[in-house]
């Protein structure tokens, strides 16, 4: 794996199960979730539409 940011939404399942571990680790303190996908990630930049959790 390379360091090249690649956003939660891009991740195919197989790629998931493989990286689980830091998966968790970046949805664990989500504090944006994706306006397009509905996934939920730490780093904005890891979703193609972040919009932040709360207000
Ligand atoms: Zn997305």
């Amino acid at each position: 794996m390379g360091s090249k940011v690649k956003t939660l939404c891009e991740l195919k399942k197989d790629c998931l199960k493989e990286n689980l571990q830091e998966y968790k680790k970046l949805v664990r303190d989500a504090r944006f979730v994706c306006k397009k996908c509905g996934r939920a990630a730490k780093d904005a930049e890891r979703l193609c539409k972040p919009a932040p959790l709360g207000s």
